[in-house]
């Protein structure tokens, strides 16, 4: 099987995980960066992220053009894309309209990585916030997010979900997991009396312990086995 090929499938079994974890519905995508390229493939538009297939995948550039593909890509590709032009070491994209993590984002009040299982996969410190709500629909703003993402792993879009980064396809989907996790933690937590957040050191630990390739594998594979499980992995191509 061909690189892209691969690269393809896998991203037709993340966006099915997704569906399956409750993190994308109709909306949301993953992309993966075109290796040695400045091509990226991603989710098509219309197709639901339930059964989308290996050969509904669609290919564009840096600039969010389409390049292959029967179908249009996601009105908010821009901000994969721009993410791919802004950091060589990003190989892997997602956007989530996650719903705990929109209501983090929707409070001003920071959120911290602060609890050890779900949360070590962005930090130290709290996550960024990109303030503008508008749907991410031009070059520009792919910039703009990029820029709030900065260094990081994942960026809290306000009022709307988040962008999450790394360094391939599996990494991504754990950090998703981990992600819509802690902020589930963090709200109720946060109902009960101020939260205990992780100061620099804790965080580093933590995420010392967590960030391996055998936890992202163990994670990928648990989901993989629950969406197989729900009937979700048939004809992925
Ligand atoms: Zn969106």
């Amino acid at each position: 099987m061909s690189e892209i090929n691969d690269l393809k499938k896998k991203l037709a079994m993340s966006s099915r995980m997704l569906f399956n974890a409750g993190l994308v519905d109709y909306s949301g995508h993953i992309s993966a960066r075109v290796p040695r390229s400045d091509h990226l493939v991603i989710l098509p538009h219309p197709v639901s992220r339930a059964i989308v297939a290996a050969d509904d995948m669609v290919v564009t550039d840096f600039d969010g053009k389409l390049i292959e593909g029967k179908y249009k890509a996601p009105s908010e590709v821009y901000m994969h894309a721009r993410a791919y032009k802004a950091r060589d070491d990003i190989q892997s994209v997602a956007h989530l309209h996650n719903h705990m993590v929109a209501v983090l984002s929707m409070v001003d009040q920071p959120f911290f990585p602060a609890s050890s299982n779900p949360g070590a996969f962005f930090g130290p410190g709290p996550l960024p916030v990109y303030m503008d709500p508008a749907l991410i629909h031009t070059i520009d703003q792919g910039d703009a997010v990029a820029r709030s993402l900065g260094k990081g792993d994942a960026v809290m879009l306000r009022g709307h979900g988040s962008m999450v980064v790394g360094q391939a396809i599996e990494w991504v989907f754990a950090a998703c997991v981990d992600l819509e996790e802690a902020a589930s933690r963090f709200y109720k937590a946060s109902l009960l009396g101020p939260v205990r957040v992780y100061n620099e050191d804790e965080t580093r630990r933590v995420m010392a312990g967590r960030r391996k390739d055998s936890v992202v594998q163990k994670i990928w594979d648990h989901n993989a086995a629950k969406t197989k499980l729900a009937g979700l992995m048939e004809g992925i191509g």
